[in-house]
Protein backbone atom coordinates (compact mmCIF):
# COMPACT_ATOMS: atom_id res chain seq x y z
CA UNK A 1 0.00 0.00 0.00
CA UNK A 2 1.27 3.37 -0.81
CA UNK A 3 2.24 5.78 2.23
CA UNK A 4 -0.22 8.29 0.92
CA UNK A 5 -2.84 5.67 0.73
CA UNK A 6 -1.90 4.99 4.36
CA UNK A 7 -2.30 8.99 5.41
CA UNK A 8 -5.83 9.19 4.15
CA UNK A 9 -6.84 5.84 5.72
CA UNK A 10 -5.38 6.93 8.86
CA UNK A 11 -7.14 10.18 8.35
CA UNK A 12 -10.44 8.59 7.80
CA UNK A 13 -9.97 6.24 11.30
CA UNK A 14 -9.37 9.55 13.13
CA UNK A 15 -12.16 10.99 12.22
CA UNK A 16 -14.12 8.51 12.80
CA UNK A 17 -13.17 7.94 16.01
CA UNK A 18 -13.33 11.75 16.86
CA UNK A 19 -16.85 11.37 15.98
CA UNK A 20 -17.34 8.78 17.92
CA UNK A 21 -15.23 9.69 21.05
CA UNK A 22 -18.17 8.30 23.92
CA UNK A 23 -18.35 5.24 22.04
CA UNK A 24 -16.71 2.03 23.32
CA UNK A 25 -16.62 -0.26 19.96
CA UNK A 26 -15.71 -4.09 18.79
CA UNK A 27 -13.61 -3.90 15.46
CA UNK A 28 -17.00 -5.57 13.61
CA UNK A 29 -18.27 -2.43 14.79
CA UNK A 30 -15.81 0.17 13.40
CA UNK A 31 -15.76 -2.09 10.11
CA UNK A 32 -19.65 -2.06 9.75
CA UNK A 33 -19.88 1.92 10.86
CA UNK A 34 -17.42 2.74 8.43
CA UNK A 35 -18.80 0.86 5.69
CA UNK A 36 -21.89 3.29 6.20
CA UNK A 37 -20.12 6.17 5.94
CA UNK A 38 -18.56 5.45 2.66
CA UNK A 39 -15.25 4.11 4.25
CA UNK A 40 -15.62 0.25 2.96
CA UNK A 41 -12.65 -1.20 4.39
CA UNK A 42 -12.06 -5.57 5.03
CA UNK A 43 -12.27 -6.07 8.79
CA UNK A 44 -8.84 -7.44 8.59
CA UNK A 45 -7.71 -4.03 7.91
CA UNK A 46 -9.83 -2.11 10.18
CA UNK A 47 -7.92 -4.77 12.78
CA UNK A 48 -4.61 -3.86 11.83
CA UNK A 49 -5.42 -0.18 11.90
CA UNK A 50 -6.85 -0.24 15.37
CA UNK A 51 -3.70 -2.60 16.19
CA UNK A 52 -1.67 0.91 15.03
CA UNK A 53 -3.74 3.27 16.72
CA UNK A 54 -3.76 1.52 19.62
CA UNK A 55 0.11 1.35 20.21
CA UNK A 56 0.30 4.85 18.80
CA UNK A 57 -1.69 5.73 21.87
CA UNK A 58 -4.72 7.30 19.83
CA UNK A 59 -6.66 4.64 21.16
CA UNK A 60 -7.11 2.46 24.01
CA UNK A 61 -8.60 -0.84 24.96
CA UNK A 62 -11.36 -2.03 26.87
CA UNK A 63 -12.46 -4.87 28.31
CA UNK A 64 -16.08 -5.65 29.24
CA UNK A 65 -15.67 -8.46 32.00
CA UNK A 66 -19.21 -9.17 31.05
CA UNK A 67 -19.01 -10.33 27.73
CA UNK A 68 -15.47 -10.38 27.36
CA UNK A 69 -15.67 -8.58 23.85
CA UNK A 70 -12.59 -6.42 22.93
CA UNK A 71 -13.51 -3.12 22.69
CA UNK A 72 -11.35 0.23 21.73
CA UNK A 73 -11.84 3.85 22.25
CA UNK A 74 -10.71 7.34 21.85
CA UNK A 75 -8.07 8.10 23.89
CA UNK A 76 -9.19 11.39 25.46
CA UNK A 77 -6.40 14.18 25.64
CA UNK A 78 -9.09 16.91 26.54
CA UNK A 79 -10.06 17.51 30.13
CA UNK A 80 -13.58 17.24 29.95
CA UNK A 81 -14.46 14.09 32.04
CA UNK A 82 -15.16 10.98 30.05
CA UNK A 83 -18.56 9.15 31.36
CA UNK A 84 -20.31 5.95 30.02
CA UNK A 85 -23.21 5.30 31.05
CA UNK A 86 -25.06 1.78 29.72
CA UNK A 87 -27.43 -0.85 30.44
CA UNK A 88 -26.56 -4.44 29.78
CA UNK A 89 -28.77 -7.31 29.71
CA UNK A 90 -27.97 -10.45 31.63
CA UNK A 91 -29.41 -12.80 29.51
CA UNK A 92 -28.35 -11.87 25.64
CA UNK A 93 -25.40 -9.60 26.38
CA UNK A 94 -26.82 -6.77 24.41
CA UNK A 95 -25.39 -3.55 25.87
CA UNK A 96 -27.16 0.07 25.11
CA UNK A 97 -25.19 3.27 25.48
CA UNK A 98 -27.10 5.94 27.56
CA UNK A 99 -26.78 9.49 26.67
CA UNK A 100 -23.95 10.85 29.12
CA UNK A 101 -24.62 13.93 30.14
CA UNK A 102 -27.30 12.82 32.82
CA UNK A 103 -24.85 12.66 35.57
CA UNK A 104 -23.19 15.95 36.09
CA UNK A 105 -24.72 16.48 39.50
CA UNK A 106 -23.29 12.99 40.36
CA UNK A 107 -19.69 14.09 38.98
CA UNK A 108 -19.48 17.11 40.66
CA UNK A 109 -20.65 15.39 44.08
CA UNK A 110 -17.77 12.94 44.36
CA UNK A 111 -15.45 15.61 43.07
CA UNK A 112 -16.75 18.27 45.82
CA UNK A 113 -16.82 15.28 48.67
CA UNK A 114 -13.39 13.32 47.69
CA UNK A 115 -11.29 16.35 45.83
CA UNK A 116 -10.68 14.36 43.06
CA UNK A 117 -9.85 15.95 39.66
CA UNK A 118 -12.08 13.22 37.74
CA UNK A 119 -11.37 12.02 34.63
CA UNK A 120 -13.97 9.35 33.91
CA UNK A 121 -16.74 7.08 35.12
CA UNK A 122 -18.41 4.39 34.07
CA UNK A 123 -22.23 3.63 35.12
CA UNK A 124 -23.75 -0.01 33.89
CA UNK A 125 -27.21 -0.91 34.84
CA UNK A 126 -28.21 -4.60 34.39
CA UNK A 127 -31.47 -5.86 33.53
CA UNK A 128 -33.23 -7.38 30.64
CA UNK A 129 -33.64 -6.41 27.62
CA UNK A 130 -37.32 -5.46 25.79
CA UNK A 131 -36.72 -8.99 23.87
CA UNK A 132 -35.79 -11.07 27.03
CA UNK A 133 -37.91 -10.03 29.72
ZN1 LIG B 1 -31.68 -9.49 26.18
Amino acid sequence: MSSERLTKQKQAFRRFFEANREKELTVAEIAEMLKESGNNMGIATVYRAVKRLESEGILVKCINGATSKTRYRYASHDNSIRSVHRVFCTVCGKIVDLPYKFTDKLEKNVADLTGFALTEHQIMFYGLCPDCK
